[in-house]
């Protein structure tokens, strides 16, 4: 991997501004609603029908505007949003390009809450056509795409199932038809996958995951081109949207350290795949970085690095089996998100794609590499493993 795709130079000082801070080296946190204004002239000003949006915190504010602009320019678009939460960021996303009867393609493999979102309020409540399809479709998409086709979403790798898109290939079918590309970017992050160089029309970050990183703050960002941008703050704005300015400084300061931060979850997560693969209670591993993975060679073509989670499938166990694999287990903890400091594990169930199961019979689980020392994360799997699959337990060994 080419360090510089980590940018720690860009990530150390960018939004850094002493004006702002005075003189501090963080910009403070700005907690506020109302922004006086010296002057009558000066409140006139704001309220010009280029500037209409500085008048009020809901619209500006100096530290929710600094991370955004930072998330901004790391994606490579022209600006960026802030949510309260990174569904908000995806559905936000979704609503602002989408009007009624217009129709929207989604993978198979979406995050599982924007999956109810799009059946329940856009096809259930909005009227829009709501249609899912093989993430790994690449320009076959073009024939799902109609006159009506108005957003291709894509999230790569895919969520529980880590399926890598051609994202180049289904944008250029989406564009040539005039519709929008939304990506959730949140696993690759803006170092390790550069959406806006591949077509992407309107990025998002779950930056409750690694642009925060510390399993401390729920925020979320989407980051649009010029052509998606007023359409996005239109609907931000529309919808009442922004977030908490504590929440923006801890998303502020987890960017400083995502360099390194990655860096380490890549490594280990890469050394806890790899030792998975040779274990035989494991069926298979799900991780793009690796050779044996179905979306490898568009992985390396397309990404800049890998992160700290992945998938396992485990050799079919009892429910009994499962419960002493996660009791024996000490340094990964069982719970919802990722891209903390914190290793994690959580069992999920096994997608089902046409009536079958998508990786066989066995037991999918969700891992997450966090920074603790990987040789002690590889002995607690280990362990974990053997407390799992006692003599005699393993049908296959
Ligand atoms: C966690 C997650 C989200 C949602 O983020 P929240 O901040 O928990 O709302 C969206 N997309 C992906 C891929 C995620 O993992």
């Amino acid at each position: 991997m080419r360090d510089c795709e980590y940018r720690n130079t860009r990530l150390t000082h960018l939004g850094r501004d002493a004006a702002v801070s005075n003189g501090f080296v963080n910009v403070p946190v700005c907690r506020g609603s109302t922004i006086l204004a010296d002057t009558l002239e000066q409140w006139t000003e704001r309220k010009e029908p280029d500037n209409p949006y500085a008048s009020y915190g809901r619209f500006t504010n100096p530290t929710l505007q600094t991370l955004a602009q930072a998330v901004a320019e790391l994606e490579g678009g022209h600006r960026a949003w802030l949510f309260p939460s990174g569904l908000a960021a995806c559905s936000h996303a979704l609503l602002s390009v989408l009007e009624q009867g217009d129709h929207v393609l989604l993978p198979d493999s979406v995050y599982g809450p924007i999956r109810a979102f799009a059946q329940q309020v856009l096809a259930g409540r909005m009227g829009i056509q709501v249609q899912f399809y093989e993430p790994s479709i690449g320009a076959g998409i073009a024939a799902l795409i109609r006159s009506g086709t108005k957003a291709v979403y894509v999230e790569s790798p895919g969520s529980g199932t880590f399926e890598i898109q051609d994202i180049p290939a289904i944008a250029r079918c989406a564009h040539a038809a005039g519709a929008y590309v939304i990506m959730d970017n949140t696993w690759a992050t803006p170092l390790f996958f550069r959406p806006f160089e591949h077509g992407v029309d309107i990025s998002v970050q779950a930056a409750t995951k690694y642009l925060t990183g510390h399993s401390d703050a729920l925020l979320g960002v989407a980051t649009a081109n010029e052509r998606a941008w007023p359409l996005l703050r239109r609907a931000a704005h529309d919808f009442g949207q922004t977030a908490g300015p504590d929440d923006a400084f801890l998303a502020l300061r987890g960017l400083r350290t995502l360099g390194v931060r990655l860096r380490q979850h890549q490594a280990s997560a890469l050394q806890l795949a790899r030792f998975l693969e040779r274990q035989p209670q494991v069926l298979q591993v799900l991780h793009p970085a690796l050779a044996s993975h179905p979306g490898h060679a568009l992985w390396k073509r397309d990404f800049l690095g890998s992160t700290g989670l992945f998938g396992v499938v485990l050799e079919p166990l009892s429910t009994k089996q499962l419960s002493r694999f996660f009791r024996s287990l000490k340094l990964f903890g069982i719970g919802l998100s990722w891209g903390g400091f914190e290793s994690l594990a959580l069992p999920l169930d096994m997608p089902r794609r046409d009536g079958r199961p998508l990786f066989g019979q066995g037991q999918l689980l969700r891992l997450h590499a966090g920074l603790e020392d990987v040789q002690d994360l590889q002995d607690d799997l280990q362990a974990a493993l053997a407390q799992a699959y006692r003599v005699g337990e393993l049908c296959r060994a």
